[in-house]
């Protein structure tokens, strides 16, 4: 090959499968060769899940459909961390029939340490109209598997076409018939749906 031909030759764009991929490959270096080797993947993935979900989705169940494995399995890494004393049961008092799971004061101090950060950090880094379109493409691909696997899409109330903030007071769950607290905003939600179009 003459050097004429090596300054000419472009590389060719990364097909479909190269970046899917490549995705999968993030997420695995989250958890790979991180110091704090304690928790498995899918204990870290529940502790954060129950750090970030509202009242009406800190369930075994609603965890299970967020971490699409079955109810046996997500209830047997629930189980887990309660006996590791990082999360805890509580009654569940708009339904007798399920219990609501809380993070323990260990659990958030465990989650300082999450290996997560390491890539929070490195999309932080990213420039704003960047992150921003990174953040609507992850939200069309996660949008677009969940409707071909039938899944829930996890969301919160700002971006869901059930929250009413047409009066002046508090927000308003048209799904769950609540008044929102500013905590439940920002908060996951298995009953979420999509209010941008593009998104449904
Ligand atoms: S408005 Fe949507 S995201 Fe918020 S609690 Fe209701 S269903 Fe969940």
């Amino acid at each position: 090959m003459t050097a004429e031909t090596r300054f000419t030759t472009a590389p060719e764009p990364a097909t479909a499968s190269q970046v899917a991929e490549q995705i999968v490959h993030l997420a695995r270096l989250v958890h790979g060769g991180t110091s704090d080797q304690c928790l498995t993947p899918a204990q870290w993935t529940a502790l954060r899940y129950f750090a970030r979900a509202n009242r009406f989705s800190r369930t075994p169940s609603a965890f299970s459909e967020f971490h699409a494995t079955t109810r046996g399995t997500a209830s047997q890494t629930v189980k887990s961390l309660i006996s590791a004393g990082l999360l805890e049961r509580h009654a569940n008092q708009s339904d007798g029939r399920s219990s609501l799971i809380e993070v323990t004061p260990a659990g958030h101090e465990k989650l300082q340490n999450d290996p997560l950060s390491a890539l929070t950090r490195a999309i932080d880094l990213l420039p704003e109209a960047e992150r921003a379109r990174f953040t609507a493409v992850i939200a069309h691909l996660a949008t677009r598997l969940a409707r071909e696997r039938t899944a829930p899409l996890f969301g919160n109330c700002g971006d869901c076409g059930h929250c009413d903030t047409t009066d002046s007071g508090p927000a308003y769950c048209r799904c769950t018939q609540s008044l929102l607290a500013q905590e439940d905003m920002n908060a996951l939600c298995v009953d979420f749906s999509p209010a941008a179009p593009n998104l449904r």
